[in-house]
Parts: structure tokens; C-alpha cells; sequence
């Protein structure tokens, strides 16, 4: 069976290069597309992220402000920065890294991005749009998941996908999108009974658990394609990628799979909301 192995990279460098002339067109009009992100605490991984996501802003010309805030901080402080960042007309995007210290209220804090400039889709009125078939900015990771499938031509339509993990910015969102696109969608989750057999029936999976090499190819039906969405300690998804690689007709590896695309929908994200100013 031929293989596809599906290149996040090759995805997320054509979504930059197609986002490179918008933004001269934005400068040229005297707007500079803006990300503000914002860390709280000191958690390594997270540094990395925002760093990350930073870097990829000023390679492709989008301003990128970082805001790093002690992990001490309280909720209202967290959402007094969110509130004025909602104010400040130069900022077209505002990304809360997740997850904020324990203390924090991250859901009321991910609530006080006004919807506008949720550009990485945590609100729960992005998510409704997201269910709804609207949304302006679907959480960045399952656009990314659809970005992928489209660009790789996979048909979605008609086709059994079988999501595995329901969170509130990956697994319920990538599962609302894939219905929105005609499939047959399983969302399934910790207290699920059984997944070997439901994953048996997938044409897609997606792997979004948080638990490395957690999905072994046995439980899966030949021929299917598989988007590990999935990132842990020591580039690891959350399939078992050689006997997965072994079933599937087209699979993402990890790292170079979903990843990168993930931190390309964000861009896009931001340099859409910029050109809103225009309008
Ligand atoms: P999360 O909030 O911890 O959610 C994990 C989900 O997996 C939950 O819905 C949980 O079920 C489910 N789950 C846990 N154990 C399970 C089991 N034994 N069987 C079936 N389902 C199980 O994690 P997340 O934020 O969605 O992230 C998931 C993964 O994606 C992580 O590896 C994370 O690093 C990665 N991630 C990657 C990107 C990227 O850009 N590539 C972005 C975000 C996250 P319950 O709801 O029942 O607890």
C-alpha cells in the first residue's frame, strides 16, 4: 500500500507563503498585524511555545509582543493585562498560553478575550461558532488537523473519523469541525469503553490524549489515515508511530507533523484579524 506521510512542514510553509503578500499589503496600508502573547509563570515548556510562536511571527513580518507575567499573579490581574491588550487597537491577536498556574481561573481568563482577537479560538463563543459552522477562528490545532487533510486531498466526506480526546481546545473542536465537513464523527475519551473496537472502525484518527505512544496500530482498520496531534516530553505523540505507520495509508509524525501547522493557522488567525481593520 502506497504511504503518505504527512509533511507539517511542506503545509505550514504554504500557508506562510501565501500569507507573506496580505501582510505587505497590510503594511502598505499602514497596519502591522500583531500578536500578543502572553506567559505566565516560568513552566520551561511553555516558555518554548511562546517562543516559538513569537519567532514564527517576526520571520513572516507580523509584530509579535510578549508578556510574561510572575506565576504568583491572581485572576484579576491575569484578566486586567487580557482587557487592556482588548483596548489597545495596534494588538489584532491575544494568545494566553495554556495552562496558566493551577491557582488561576483559566476559563474565566480565556472568557475575557474579546472575541475578536481570540485568534487561537479558546473562548467558549469562538467554540459555539467553531460547532456552528461560522467560527472566524477555529482553535489553531484542529485547523491545522483540516488544513492537513485538505492539502493532502483526503476525503472527509462520508468518512468515519474517530476523535480520541474531548478538550475543550482540541478534541471537541477537531470534532466539530470534521462533522462540519460531512463526517461521521466518534468523540471519544477517557471513561470511553472499548476504544480498540471503536478505533476499528476509523477512517481518521485523530490522537489527542496527552499519554505518549497511547494508540498501538493493532487497534487500527488498514488503510486509515492518522493525525497525531499529540506532543510529550522527548518529541513523542501519542501513537505508537512504527506500528501505526505499519497500518495506516497517511500518518503525521512527531515532531514535523500537526505541530508546526498549528503555530501557521495562528498566523493566519492574526493576519485575518488585521485585515478586518481594513473593512
Ligand atoms: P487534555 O486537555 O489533557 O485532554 C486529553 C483528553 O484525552 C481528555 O479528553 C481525556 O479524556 C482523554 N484521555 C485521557 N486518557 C484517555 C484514555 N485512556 N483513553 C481515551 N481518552 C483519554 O489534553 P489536550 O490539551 O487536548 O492535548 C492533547 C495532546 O495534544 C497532548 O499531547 C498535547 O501536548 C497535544 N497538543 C498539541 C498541540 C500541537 O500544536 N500539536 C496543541 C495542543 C495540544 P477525559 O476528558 O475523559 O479526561
Amino acid at each position: 500500500m502506497k504511504k503518505v506521510i504527512l509533511d507539517g512542514k511542506i503545509v505550514a510553509q504554504e500557508v506562510k507563503n501565501n500569507l507573506m503578500e496580505r501582510i505587505e499589503l497590510l503594511k502598505e496600508k499602514g497596519i502591522v498585524p500583531c500578536l500578543a502573547t502572553i506567559l505566565v509563570g516560568d513552566n520551561p515548556s511553555s516558555e518554548t511555545y511562546v517562543k516559538m510562536k513569537g519567532t514564527a511571527c517576526e520571520k513572516i513580518g507580523i509584530k509579535s509582543i510578549r508578556i510574561q507575567l510572575p506565576k504568583e499573579i491572581e485572576t484579576e490581574e491575569l484578566i486586567k493585562t487580557i482587557k487592556e491588550l482588548n483596548m489597545d487597537e495596534d494588538v489584532h491577536g491575544i494568545l494566553l498560553q495554556h495552562p496558566v498556574p493551577s491557582h488561576i481561573d483559566e476559563r474565566l481568563a480565556f472568557e475575557a478575550i474579546d472575541i475578536k482577537k481570540d485568534v487561537d479560538g479558546v473562548t467558549s463563543a469562538g467554540y459555539g461558532q467553531t460547532a456552528l459552522g461560522f467560527s472566524t477562528y477555529p482553535s489553531c490545532t484542529p485547523a491545522a488537523i483540516l488544513e492537513i487533510l485538505k492539502y493532502y486531498q483526503i476525503p472527509i466526506e462520508g468518512k468515519h473519523a474517530v476523535v480520541v480526546g474531548r478538550s475543550p481546545i482540541l478534541g471537541k473542536p477537531v470534532s466539530a469541525l470534521l462533522l462540519n465537513e460531512n463526517a461521521t464523527v466518534t468523540t471519544c475519551h477517557s471513561k470511553t469503553i472499548n476504544l480498540p473496537d471503536i478505533l476499528k472502525l476509523a477512517d481518521i484518527v485523530v490522537a489527542a490524549i496527552g499519554k505518549p505512544e497511547f494508540i498501538k496500530g493493532e487497534w487500527l482498520k488498514g488503510g486509515s489515515v492518522i493525525l497525531d496531534a499529540g506532543y510529550n516530553k522527548g518529541n513523542i505523540g501519542d501513537i505508537e508511530y512504527d506500528s501505526c505507520y505499519t497500518v495506516a495509508s497517511a500518518i503525521t509524525p512527531v515532531p514535523g507533523g500537526v505541530g508546526p501547522v498549528t503555530i501557521a493557522m495562528l498566523l493566519k488567525h492574526t493576519v485575518e484579524s488585521a485585515e478586518k481593520h481594513l473593512l
